[in-house]
């Protein structure tokens, strides 16, 4: 059999997308062949969230040192937080031969598709704006405020969509994860 290549991936999708159910799905069929890379963040943890396996939640000053050191392989601001990904662990997966997915906004991914222009990028995409509004709305976790701010950064991310690879239509879940998944089959076996 052939042997998989390990590959980048570079999943971009705006808040309230659904993203997240999608990608559950996808990890829990492929989890031994693909490593979700865990970001850094300034941002609070959600009610649910844990410290290193949602995210690494560290300080401003903290993660300030972290980009004076040169560890990440890109980061950004959004919604008045920063977030990134860490280089040396994606670095290792992919020395080791494993593939990586990054779920991060369209600011850091372009960085990423500047650097690696081999790497998989997949924009989710909702059905509409209306149906997205109503979705971050509905789960309850983000001020008035920052729902603004994230139905503004989501106006900027649809007009990155175009410079992706790949686009998916997340109107259900199940056709959703079929695409990712078919995407993945297809590029592991290039
Ligand atoms: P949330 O606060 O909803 O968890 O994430 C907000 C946005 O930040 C999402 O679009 C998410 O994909 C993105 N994000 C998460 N981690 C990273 C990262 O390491 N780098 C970048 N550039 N964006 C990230």
């Amino acid at each position: 059999m052939k042997e998989n290549k390990a590959r980048l991936y570079v999943i971009t999708g705006p808040s309230g997308v659904g993203k997240g159910t999608v990608l559950n799905k996808f990890f829990e069929h492929n989890k031994d062949n693909i490593i979700y890379s865990i970001s850094a963040t300034t941002r609070a943890p959600r009610p649910q969230e844990k410290d290193g396996v949602n995210y690494f939640f560290i300080t401003k000053e903290e993660f300030e040192r972290e980009i004076e050191n040169g560890d990440f392989l890109e980061w950004a601001k959004y919604s008045d937080n920063y977030y990134g990904t860490k280089k040396s662990f994606v670095l290792k997966c992919l020395n080791e031969g494993k593939s990586v997915v990054l779920e991060i906004e369209a600011q850091g991914a372009k960085k990423v598709m500047e650097k690696y222009p081999e790497c998989v990028s997949i924009f989710i995409t909702p059905p509409d704006l209306d149906e997205l509004e109503k979705r971050l709305r509905g789960r309850k976790t983000e001020t008035e405020d920052a729902i603004q701010k994230r139905l503004e950064a989501v106006k900027r991310e649809l007009e990155e969509s175009k410079n992706y690879k790949y686009l998916i239509v997340n109107d259900k879940v199940d056709e959703a994860f079929n695409q990712l998944q078919q995407i993945y089959e297809k590029e592991s076996a290039l």
